[in-house]
């Protein structure tokens, strides 16, 4: 070991630093502490203005303008009782990333002092010049006006730094010229426009009452955490979040002990903390465990609406990076931090409901004869079909490209399970109408003083992209860095669509509405049905069944990106008023751009580790190897075939990683002298990244020989099981 590795595996400390007193403040008491509730809405603002804000966080309705300002006034009284001196408006640019600049609540009195002041106009609407965010061509920098415009709908918080706290109102991000540059205002458009569609198809069924229809979201999201001091000698993790060099250990995932097994402390207090943090934030933080592969954890929790979750998801993936640094550990979000071992998604759980609380993915017992579920349900089929390259393009990146299809998560292929009972109730409908519903009955489970357990109409399978799974889909195949505005802006949308197209049948079909339902549902499977797949999606057998029913198979984001501007993709965004073209193309252009930077950032780390650090290392182990054959001659009758043997390997290696190293720089150059974006993309995707796994393949082997005092960086073995 290095004397640097070895002086941090000696130094981490496993026991628990003290944190907060967990028993005295209860998740009860500390829940929703920092967040501009309805309790402190009630408390801060008139009766009135409460109601009518109220109308429009709870039910939807559009937001009165005239209550701004006192609605500001509440909330800076709240915010100055938390000790907040600042405000921001948050937003999420075309990078992914939370956006946020700090104002104090400071103004001039004419006596040249100064009072807190928070006015409507300024909770409503921010001007942050949006010339350095990505636009993707919708601004040019000298165009550079843009608007954050508040979103009563996601309550304000409080963050609290380490001294001092800001108010943070969670905002939409558009430009002079009224595009969206964001991914939160096309989530909001989506989730109005399937409300519409929606509502549509519930006064079909009989449904006078809701008013809207709003879509669930629960991510459940896995991460990684690693001890601090290994993270700070990997330069590829500091660049991008992933390793870019590692030999496989001797130790993996293999014995499956790491799924569930009992959580460290030091992980444990960790998640502790984690969770009141954010249940402070009003963020409920419900189920926490190891995951599959070592040092690799999830956090799921309780499902709420798409936006606010979305929102909440956001703050997750920060407070979860800024906890870990609390606690010594780095949390690696990246889809696929390691090679070898499983990556990081994140389970995107997504279902429609009504203002009533009702579900309408509930299939209820005898889902055959629930009609109204049927028609959501084969709407959801026919839009994954005949969207699924959009579902693909929305879960497209660098990053993602790495974990599809390897074996642990879905594959690149769009196809939806629905289990044993719903696939028989849709053969069933295929023919005509649905008669009966198979059901699950209950276990006995052979031991007399074990309770008798109600058994699941349906198994799970874990390999399916997007799987029903009991009332709602979950939708896999989402990057676990994802900011999930994305995926589910186009989910809404494409539904949105299907069910219009569902629901205008109906319509015009007039008469008994079962008997139209009957073949209307009969259409649609018949069309779409070659989406549906409950078998094994990992099996090879299956992409060419796949390919058979003429599915998709877009296997990396290059290919993904290059459907994207098909005409009817756009027409259905601009349709549903969720994205205009220009708004679309930008997206586009942005996801190339992201991609090449990406792979650029990684293939520049990839020649620097392997020239500045990993060869000076092997051709010191090589000199030491030589020196010491040399030394031994002189003293020795001894052969040394077995030391020469390794001398040779070594320099050979030494020799073929300079090469490989040269030869990637050169394709590196070569690829961004590309003449447009997509070939720059095309170039690293099909010469960079191969030419990066031919020098990380020679630096992983070389690790295996090189005596481990002399390698610079730390082994997977130490950062995976070393904490
Ligand atoms: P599993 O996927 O393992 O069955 P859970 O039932 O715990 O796990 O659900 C996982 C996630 O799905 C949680 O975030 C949960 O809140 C969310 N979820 C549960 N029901 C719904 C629903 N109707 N709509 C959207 N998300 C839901
Ligand atoms: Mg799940």
């Amino acid at each position: 070991m290095s004397s640097s590795r070895k002086k941090i595996a000696l130094s981490i400390g496993k026991e628990v630093p003290p944190t907060e007193n967990y028993m005295s403040e209860p998740g009860t008491e500390i829940f929703g502490s920092l967040v501009f509730t309805d309790a402190v809405q009630k408390q801060y603002l008139s009766k009135d203005v409460y109601k009518k804000l109220r109308a429009t966080t709870i039910k939807g309705e559009p937001l009165d303008p005239s209550i701004a300002d006192q609605v500001a006034q509440g909330m800076k009284e709240w915010a100055l009782s938390h000790g907040a001196s600042h405000y921001t408006h948050w937003f999420i640019p075309l990078t992914g990333l939370g956006a946020e600049k700090h104002d104090s609540f400071l103004e001039y009195t004419p006596d040249g002092g100064a009072i807190a002041e928070f006015s409507g106009k300024t909770l409503v609407k921010g001007e942050p010049d949006a010339s350095s965010f990505p636009s993707g061509g919708t601004r040019s920098t000298f165009e550079a006006r843009g608007y954050t415009a508040w979103d009563p709908t996601s309550s304000a918080f409080i963050q609290k730094e380490v001294n001092g706290a800001t108010l943070t109102i969670p905002t939409a991000f558009v430009s002079y010229t009224e595009e969206a540059l964001d991914f939160k205002t096309p989530l909001l458009r989506s989730v109005e426009s399937l409300s519409t569609q929606a509502l549509r198809l519930l006064r079909l069924f009989g449904n006078k009452t809701a008013k809207h229809v709003f879509t669930n979201m629960g991510p459940e999201q896995e991460y990684f955490l690693i001890d601090r001091k290994y993270y700070e000698l990997r330069p590829d993790l500091i660049a991008g979040g992933r390793t870019l060099f590692g030999a496989p250990p001797y130790r993996g995932q293999e014995l499956e002990d790491h799924y569930f097994g009992s959580i460290r402390e030091r992980i444990l207090a960790y998640m502790m903390d984690l969770d009141r943090e954010l249940w402070r934030l009003g963020i409920l933080s419900k189920t926490r465990h190891n995951e599959v592969a070592p040092a690799q954890f999830e956090m799921a929790p309780l499902y709420e609406k798409s936006s606010i979750a979305a929102d909440h998801n956001m703050i997750v993936m920060e407070l979860m990076r800024k906890v870990a640094l609390r606690h010594g550990l780095v949390c690696l979000l990246h889809e696929k931090p390691f090679a070898g071992i499983n990556g990081n998604g994140k389970h995107n759980n997504w279902s429609m409901g009504t203002d009533e609380g009702e579900n309408l993915l509930e299939p209820g017992n005898t889902p055959h004869a629930n009609a109204q579920f049927l028609a959501f349900l084969v709407a959801i089929i026919s839009a994954v079909d005949k969207y699924a390259e959009l579902l693909r393009i929305a879960i497209s990146g660098a990053g993602n490209d790495h974990r599809l299809g390897a074996n642990e998560a879905p594959p690149a292929i769009i196809s939806i399970f629905l289990g044993e009972q719903l696939q028989d109730i849709i053969n069933q409908l295929e023919k005509g109408p649905a008669s009966s519903s198979k059901s699950g009955g209950t276990m006995q489970l052979g031991v007399s003083t074990l309770p008798p357990l109600p058994k699941d109409a349906t198994d799970r399978n874990r390999t399916s992209p997007f799987a029903f799974t009991g009332n709602k889909f979950e939708f896999r195949a989402v990057g676990s860095s994802a900011a999930i505005y994305w995926p589910n802006a186009v989910l809404n949308t494409i539904v949105a669509e299907s069910i219009d197209r569902i629901a205008t049948k109906l319509e015009k079909g007039g008469g008994d509405i079962n008997k139209t339902l009957a073949t209307v549902l009969q259409e649609e499977i018949k069309e779409h049905k070659r989406v549906l797949f409950n078998g094994n999606g990992y099996a090879a057998d299956w992409h060419a069944e796949a390919q058979k029913r003429g599915l998709p198979n877009l296997k990396t984001t290059v290919d993904a990106l290059k459907a994207m501007p098909k005409k009817e993709y756009k027409e259905v965004f601009a349709k549903y008023k969720v994205l205009n073209e220009k708004e679309y193309d930008a997206r586009e252009e942005i996801m190339w751009e992201r991609y090449v930077k990406v792979t650029n950032i990684e293939a520049g780390a990839t020649v620097d580790i392997a020239r500045n650090q990993i060869l000076p290392a092997v051709l010191a182990y090589q000199s030491k190897l030589a020196q010491t054959i040399v030394a031994t001659q002189a003293v020795s009758k001894t052969g040394q075939k077995g030391q020469i043997t390794l001398l040779d390997e070594v320099a050979k290696g030494a020799s073929e990683l300079y090469e490989a190293a040269e030869a990637l720089d050169g394709l590196i150059e070569s690829a961004n002298g590309g003449s447009s974006l997509h070939q720059i993309a095309a170039s690293f995707k099909d010469s960079v990244i191969p030419a990066m796994l031919k020098v990380r393949e020679i630096a992983d082997w070389l690790e295996t020989v090189v005596d481990d005092e002399l390698w610079p960086l730390p082994k997977y073995r130490e950062m995976l099981f070393q904490y």
